[in-house]
């Protein structure tokens, strides 16, 4: 049976537009569908936005701590709607290089949705219908709209944060992970009034216990309100347009604005595959198999849509694994573990591999290297704040199980301990290997 296509790529974002253009590389022929805009979460309203968005609220410090090192920076004056539109330039330019990957591969592009009719015929929204050999579902993850909490229609979610026309003057976020605390300091940062509202014990469930300790006294010191155990009940407007937040404690915030962050269910609605006798699990994901097949044999999803790991780098690795097993007869499954991460908060968090409470869990005796110290830049400014290292170790094979870090540039130290965990190097190819000085990096290899 002949196909109008290869492969047809519903989704074009980090993981859709890797698949796509690989394949097309790889001298099949591909159709990518975008409705919205390609680059996806991550370029166009996460990880990228935000991590400029980190840089811009970072300036607050650095121009205090400027002055000892001998800088008088005069008064300073932080301007919303420039930083918008320099960061819409940049991601309008970086839109422009995912296209131009697909365009410059013979790839198709469809910028309209595409939904399934049977399973190798994709329904356009124009009324086109287009055959494919196989297809992959990559529609990734959108924020979950808490619609159980009475006047949530009026809160905001991590995408809108881009465009608001004014920054707000106070602000309350609701929830604990990665997208509440990463904003919380960015709008701490730029002289926000910042309160999170967790209904946990502490921000950041799942992160070492130490990091998250650590994190949250750093926050609260900065002046960041953090209330745990904490539940909203409800938010109303107010005659002023400003927003009341009641709270399970009784007490009532007033805010600009009320971000809801917590967590994103995938894109699965909508795009006929129940009609297919896909049925969808948890929270819409689609289910797939150990290489990302569907159900349906020449149906595949990957990224954010599986709810496996929302993370875009784990999508790219899936999108490189499927076109192993499409292409080069070489059946790939992704693999899952120790995957390094980072949170951009501040100080910032790098972290890999098991937690001290799990490892302790897993293995009957752990070793646990731990040094807190103050960044010689931050120091000598006067800043009190701390940094912490963490090793935790199997005390019988000596295997680093994990790396944790909270302070300036853990991120980029948790991509290179990606690679010794991986590994699953002892700690003795740690303590062999010669100290960089002075770096902060340099205590990963100095702690006994
Ligand atoms: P997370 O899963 O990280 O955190 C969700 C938070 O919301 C948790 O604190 C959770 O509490 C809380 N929560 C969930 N449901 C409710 C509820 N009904 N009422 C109150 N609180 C609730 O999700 P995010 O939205 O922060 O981020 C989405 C995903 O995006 C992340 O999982 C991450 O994979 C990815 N991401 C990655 C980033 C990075 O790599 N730096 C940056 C931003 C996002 P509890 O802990 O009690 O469950």
């Amino acid at each position: 049976m002949s196909f109008d296509f290869d492969l047809f790529v519903i989704g074009g974002g980090s993981g859709g537009v890797r698949a796509g253009r690989v394949s097309a590389q790889l001298g099949k022929k591909v159709a990518v569908a975008e409705e919205y805009r390609f680059g996806g979460t991550c370029v166009i309203r996460g990880c990228v936005p935000k991590k400029l968005f980190v840089y811009a609220s970072q300036f607050s410090e650095k121009f205090v701590d400027a002055k000892a090192y001998g800088w008088d920076i005069g008064e300073t004056r932080f301007d919303w709607p420039t930083l918008i539109a320099n960061k819409d330039r940049e991601i309008a330019r970086l839109e422009h290089v995912y296209r131009g990957g697909l365009d410059k591969t013979g790839v198709t592009i469809f910028d309209e949705r595409a939904t399934l009719k049977d399973r190798n015929t994709v329904q356009l929204a124009s009324g086109k219908t287009v055959t494919a050999e196989h297809i992959l579902i990559a529609t990734g993850a959108r924020a979950n709209p808490h619609d159980a909490l009475p006047g949530s229609e009026l809160a905001i979610y991590s995408d809108d944060i881009f465009d608001l026309k004014e920054l707000p003057r106070s602000i309350v976020i609701v929830g604990g992970g990665y997208i509440a605390v990463e904003f919380a300091n960015i709008f701490h940062g730029l002289g926000v009034d910042t309160t999170i509202v967790y209904r946990g014990q502490k921000i950041l469930g799942g992160f070492d216990q130490d990091l998250r300790d650590h994190l949250q006294e750093e926050m609260q010191s900065k002046g960041i309100r953090i209330l745990c155990h904490t539940i909203f009940k409800q938010i109303t407007k107010r005659g002023d347009g400003r927003l009341d937040a009641e709270l399970s404690d009784g007490n009532i915030i007033c805010a600009d604005q009320v971000l809801m962050a917590i967590g994103r269910l995938p894109n699965s609605g909508g795009l006929g595959l129940e009609a297919l006798g896909l049925e969808l699990g948890i929270k819409g994901a689609i289910p797939v198999d150990a290489y990302s097949r569907t159900a349906i044999d020449n149906i595949w999803a990957i990224g954010d849509v599986t709810n496996r790991v929302q993370l875009t780098p784990v999508a790219i690795h899936e999108a490189m694994c499927l076109v192993e097993t499409l292409w080069k007869n070489n059946p790939t499954s992704p693999d899952h573990d120790v995957i390094p991460t980072a949170v951009f908060s501040q100080p910032e968090i790098g972290t890999v591999g098991m937690t001290e409470e799990d490892a302790c869990k897993a293995y009957p005796e752990i070793e646990v290297y731990r040094a807190t110290f103050r960044p010689m830049k931050t120091a000598f400014a006067g800043r009190d704040e701390r940094m912490l290292m963490k090793l935790i170790v199997d005390a019988d094979s000596k295997v680093v199980l994990g790396a944790h870090i909270l302070g300036p540039d853990a991120g980029e130290m948790a991509q290179l301990l990606g690679i010794p965990l991986k590994a699953k190097l002892t700690k003795e190819w740690f303590d062999r290997t010669m100290a960089v000085h002075p770096t902060a990096a340099e205590e990963l290899v100095t702690m006994y």
